[in-house]
């Protein structure tokens, strides 16, 4: 087996001279103005050593890797209710489709697509002011990556509340049909908030871990799921996390992801390490263009992909 540190460190220089590394999401106009050579790379493994390489200490706006974790709380919160406001299947269509929406009576697809990930934010709020909701999502965030200082990028929300109209439209469509509880606004601003979370590599590996480890914290032993959600959450992660880029996500990696336009992307190797990468260029479907390519190569050299090595 080769040093994952040696394999990480190569993937790193390899990005580097990388000339294609996609555009960056400019939708969100503050997204823009990040730099697009950036590369990070940060990879705990099952005993607990962590390899990094390149800006892995660099915080990035998550974006949409934070549903990987709203996903989580709802779930601890509604229970398999949640179903009944969201689907399990991959859509394939991009992430802010409003389309198949119509088609489908106001329930999206899964929790992953925009559409789904803010029902599952409006489940959250339920029962709560916005403030206390975000405050939750951002403690949860805080206590998986065992770091007290994650904050929010407070430019990046308000950004995305000035332009979110694509976000506004899916989320009054949902309203039309009690999909969504709350006031639209509300629960709008409590999903680009939990959007402009900004994190590093490293932590964003750290929070990844209970789902390497069947549910459990590993440096404290505490359950954050149990080990039957955690094994479902990393199949939506398969199927859904990289919108209609899923299938080649896996084809390619073979690795539950999820991915954000801010560029980065979470990838859980069961039993194995919990990986974050950043390159903020990404492809057409909105998904890191060299933190795939980074995930390839190094599923491939460590044998981690869990169709087999
Ligand atoms: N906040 C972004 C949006 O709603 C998240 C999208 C993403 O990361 N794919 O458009």
């Amino acid at each position: 087996m080769p040093s994952l540190d040696v394999v990480v460190k190569e993937i790193a220089d390899e990005m580097r001279r990388r000339t294609e590394r996609g555009e960056v999401a400019s939708y969100i106009p503050e997204l823009a103005r990040v730099d697009p050579a950036a590369f990070g790379i940060a990879v705990i493994d099952a005993t607990g050593n962590i390899a990094v390489a390149g800006d892995s200490e660099t915080p990035f706006s998550i974006q949409s890797i934070s549903k990987v974790f709203t996903l989580t709380l709802a779930l601890g919160k509604v229970g398999d209710r949640l179903w009944r406001r969201v689907g399990r299947e991959p859509s394939g269509s991009s992430f802010n489709s409003i389309v198949q929406l119509e088609r489908e009576c106001g329930i999206p697809r899964n929790p992953f697509i925009n559409a789904g990930a803010i029902a599952v934010t409006d489940l959250i709020l339920s029962g709560h002011q916005p403030r206390e909701a975000l405050g939750e999502i951002l403690r949860f965030m805080q206590f998986l990556a065992d770091d007290p200082t994650i904050t929010i990028d407070k430019a990046v929300a308000a950004s995305e509340q000035r332009t979110g109209f694509r976000n506004a439209a899916l989320a009054n469509y949902m309203k039309s049909y009690g999909v969504i509880e709350n006031p639209v606004e509300f629960t709008l601003g409590v999903y680009f908030h939990h959007c402009a979370i900004a994190m590093t590599c490293r932590q964003l590996a750290m929070a990844g871990r209970f789902l390497v480890h069947a549910g459990l914290n590993p440096s404290t032993g505490a359950r954050v799921v149990s080990s039957e959600r955690a094994r479902r959450i990393n199949a939506i992660m398969l199927t859904c996390g990289h919108y209609d880029g899923s299938g080649e996500f896996a084809y390619r990696v073979g690795l539950p992801g999820k991915s954000g336009v801010g560029g980065g992307i979470l990838a859980i190797a069961p039993e194995r390490a919990s990986i974050a990468v950043w390159s903020p260029g990404l492809d057409a479907a909105g998904n890191s263009h060299l933190g795939r390519a980074a995930l390839e190569a190094l599923t491939k050299r460590m044998g981690w992909s869990i169709f087999g090595a």
